[in-house]
């Protein structure tokens, strides 16, 4: 049965959409018909900023503590819907449900948690010598976010951006939307004030481009790839807009000679291939020591192999399909290019699998050995469970080849001791480094250097994001 969704959320309401025409949403699956959701037009766009900007004085009047309140119902309200939130997303974009419910819904939800506990003791103020220095809501946010962790891109920028007392215009992705429709029902029933948060849907460049370039709009906070945020860095210049871009990625994870080969190799090809290679700090380009090439190309080749490509929902699957057709054909696309480019596939390529539905859009986990580190599969973000075995003469090397793409969102360093990864991880230009897997942190600042965007976001600085200063000068004390 096909969800239909043909209304926005606006001031506080479901509303009727100015444009008529419909976005067809495909289950990753099969290719089926999964949903129907609103093309919104500049008009709607128009509606949501209005209803955003009318309520925005109120809203960045309110008290932190009130903020919190909201914040800890939408987290409750969250956890209460998260397991068919988790299979939403899971039908959207292809996930399997596990790690949908723990990733896709568990972290956006902690996220609002986190928020809400820290507007209890945020310094929104501070005395510097005659100057106080009021941190204040930036104003109306547009926030656009993309399909591969749908929800979480969501809830780190509306958590934060709400916390700092912002009122927002969502636009989520047109490929994974209907994860953004249940988040609105959610702040609808925690009774967050009309016009606070706004949802509209549609295509980058018709409402997404309306909303980046529209003069009542304060902040755009972008994730997605490069491409789309130069262009709306482009637009957003026009009226000196404040944009913090969350871009792409192709994060080095890098195995030192003194490492346990197997357990590093082995987490990298993991962190690789986790949602079918569609995450922005994916490692996808493995760097072991030259001499021991052979060693690490079997132990990441039998790593690959334990991958089990299937429907997302059947607990066995451990890598789903990607999200869309267009993306398929985009992997697929590369991996003929590492192929005509002389790299040696280990394992996988761009066939069709046999044993998941044709239609489905499906690509084998793949792994090329002995990639040049100046190959297109080695310097281009694929976002597909593609991974590149890259090999390196010393840690000089390893930092330069790492260091050598335009991106630097991410990355891993593997070693026997920690202070000697984290050496090395200190000359990583890259926004985080995992030190010997050490995991995600929602306190931990988020976002890239270079080309991978220029914005942080969760914890502390997420918040910073959508605060300005704004000092107030008083006459200092007569000498005495
Ligand atoms: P995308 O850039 O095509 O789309 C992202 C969002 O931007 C969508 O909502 C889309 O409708 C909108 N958009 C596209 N063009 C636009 C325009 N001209 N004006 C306004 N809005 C526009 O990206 P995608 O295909 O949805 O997502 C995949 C990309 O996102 C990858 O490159 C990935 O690395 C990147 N990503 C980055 C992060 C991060 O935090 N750094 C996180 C996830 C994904």
């Amino acid at each position: 049965m096909t969800i239909i969704k043909d209304q926005f959320y606006i001031n506080g309401a479901w509303r009727p959409t100015a444009g008529h025409e419909a976005i067809d949403v495909h289950s990753p699956t099969d290719g089926a018909l999964l949903a129907r959701i609103p093309q919104g037009v500049a008009a709607d766009a128009d509606a949501a900023v209005a209803a955003a900007r009318g309520a925005f004085e109120a809203w960045a009047a309110t008290a932190p503590a009130q903020r919190a309140n909201y914040l800890k119902k939408i987290q409750e309200g969250l956890k209460a819907r998260s397991e068919e939130i988790a299979r939403c997303i899971t039908l959207e974009m292809g996930m399997p449900y596990k790690s949908s419910l723990r990733i896709q819904v568990g972290t956006p939800t902690a996220t609002f948690g986190m928020y809400a506990r820290m507007l209890g003791d945020f310094p929104f103020e501070e005395q510097v010598g005659h100057s106080k220095v009021l941190r204040e809501p930036v104003g109306v946010v547009v926030a656009i976010t993309p399909w591969n962790y749908p929800l979480h891109q969501i809830a780190a920028k509306v958590a934060a951006a709400l916390a700092a007392g912002c009122t927002i215009v969502l636009k989520p992705s047109e490929v994974a939307p209907l994860n953004a429709f249940a988040l609105a029902e959610i702040v609808h029933d925690a009774g967050v004030p009309p016009g606070v948060f706004n949802l509209v849907t549609g295509y980058g460049p018709d409402i997404g481009e309306a909303l980046v370039g529209h003069a009542e709009v304060d902040m755009v906070s972008f994730t997605g790839s490069t491409h789309a945020g130069k262009r709306i860095s482009q637009l957003a210049a026009a009226t000196v807009k404040r944009v913090a871009l969350e871009l792409g990625g192709k994060s080095a994870g890098i195995v030192l000679d003194d490492a346990d080969f197997k357990v590093a190799i082995q987490a990298v090809v993991g962190n690789c291939y986790q949602n079918a290679g569609q995450t922005c700090t994916a490692q996808t380009r493995l760097l072991v020591p030259e001499r021991r090439y052979d060693e690490a190309a079997g132990l990441a080749v039998a790593a690959a192999r334990e991958f089990c490509p299937g429907d997302p929902l059947d607990p066995a699957t451990t890598l789903g399909p990607l999200a869309s057709k267009a993306q398929q054909a985009r992997v697929r696309d590369y991996i003929r290019k590492g192929q005509a480019a002389g790299c040696e596939l280990l394992t996988g390529g761009a066939d069709p699998l046999p044993q998941v539905p044709p239609a489905g859009y499906y690509v084998a986990p793949t792994l090329f050995g002995r990639v040049d580190p100046q190959a297109v599969i080695a310097q281009e973000e694929i976002f597909g469970p593609v991974l590149s075995i890259i090999t390196y003469r010393d840690e000089d090397d390893a930092v330069r080849i790492a260091n050598g793409t335009p991106y630097g969102l991410a990355g891993g360093v593997w070693s026997a001791s920690d202070a000697h990864a984290e050496s090395v991880a200190r000359r990583l230009r890259t926004g985080q480094v995992d030190i010997n897997g050490g995991p995600f942190n929602l306190l931990a600042p988020f976002g890239g250097y270079k080309q991978s965007g220029n914005g942080r976001e969760l914890g502390k600085y997420g918040l910073e994001e959508f605060l300005e200063f704004k000092a107030l000068q008083f006459r200092p004390p007569p000498k005495a």
